[in-house]
């Protein structure tokens, strides 16, 4: 290696130059770190470059970034980065073992009206309170697919706890998805933004809208699939790169097959649940009041709580 010019950049590594660089770059690779984690599958999409050649840049960024098999405390140390953000209410926080985490996805599904965008609008206010208050000190990142992203209501979440509305949502970026297509590439090219920003938490409300409305037909459920794969990947990488907690929502459909139990299931299936970290399943119940579910968890005890929805925000049930 001494002999060879020093790598410095994404363009330095071998088999790169300018122009695919330029080209990782439009699709969200932007850093080393992002091309050490990619497949040469996807990373020889983005470029429009063969697959062996990706997988010489992927081993290339690896070896500059020195990455390999690690010893288990550096695995904890970076465990030990993980941050939590509070939901609003103790009930749920305690459900998901603290807040949502950094470094994971974290799903909820659930009818409409269950609760999952008022979530995420508490998310959006409280990851920007400091840390011993259950926020991050970071900004959101909210790709809103059903246009339900309402500013009005967030800045009514921040009154209730005495901010500045308008602080607040000076530090929300958002953007509409208006389709599948869309939707991937804003969540690619999300890297830089979260870097730049100090964004915290991303929010996608929802994951599948998108993806359901794209592929209506039977014949089209395999690509639907597999688009869907390739997105929630991006999500997942861009959870542990970069620190950050990924927040989804997902809508059910109805189950006719089902006759006892809840007849409903999250869209997507099984794809979604192999990239969610935690799952949760949100219902109605009376009133203001919604329960939550954890659904196949590795690291969270099976369990359910409930919750409000109220107009100051996300709330206990003995809270005013
Ligand atoms: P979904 O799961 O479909 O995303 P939402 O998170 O949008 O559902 O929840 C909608 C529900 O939240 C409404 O039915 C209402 O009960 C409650 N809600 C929305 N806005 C307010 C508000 N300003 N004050 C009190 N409750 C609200
Ligand atoms: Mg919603």
């Amino acid at each position: 290696m001494s002999s060879m010019k020093k790598i410095e950049s994404v363009a330095d590594l071998p088999g790169v130059g300018e122009k695919i660089a330029e080209k990782l770059k439009n699709a969200g690779y932007i850093d080393m770190m992002a091309i050490a984690a990619a497949s040469p599958l996807e990373l020889s999409a983005a470029a429009e470059i063969g697959e062996p050649t990706a997988a010489k840049i992927i081993n290339a960024a690896r070896e500059v970034l020195d990455i390999g098999y690690e010893k288990a405390t550096e695995v904890l140390k970076r465990r030990e980065l993980i941050g939590k953000i509070s939901t609003g209410s103790k009930n749920l926080n305690n459900l998901l073992g603290g807040g949502i985490e950094t470094q994971s996805v974290t799903e909820m599904f659930g009818q409409f009206g269950s609760g999952k965008t008022q979530i995420a609008f508490q998310l959006a206010v409280n990851v920007q309170r400091p840390v011993e208050d259950g926020g991050l000190n970071g900004n959101c990142l909210f790709l809103d697919a059903e246009n339900t992203f309402r500013p009005d209501r967030i800045k009514q979440m921040a009154d209730a706890l005495e901010f500045d509305g308008t602080e607040v949502l000076n530090n929300i970026y958002t953007a509409r998805c208006y389709n599948s297509d869309h939707q991937m590439i804003l969540t690619e090219k999300a890297g830089e933004l979260i870097k730049e920003k100090n964004i915290k938490l991303l929010i996608v409300d929802s994951v599948t809208s998108n993806f359901r409305a794209d592929f209506i037909g039977r014949g089209e459920l395999a690509a639907r699939q597999q688009k869907l794969n390739r997105h929630l990947h991006t999500l997942q990488r861009l959870s542990d790169v970069y620190n950050v907690a990924v927040y989804i929502t997902n809508q059910v459909m109805s189950r006719p097959d089902i006759l006892f139990g809840d007849p409903t299931t999250p869209i997507g299936g099984h794809i979604i649940g192999h990239f969610s970290t935690h799952r949760l399943y949100l219902r109605k119940s009376k009133a203001d009041t919604r329960i939550a579910r954890i659904v196949d968890s590795p690291s969270l005890a099976e369990g359910e709580t409930v919750f409000r929805v109220t107009p100051e925000g996300i709330r206990d049930p003995e809270e005013k």
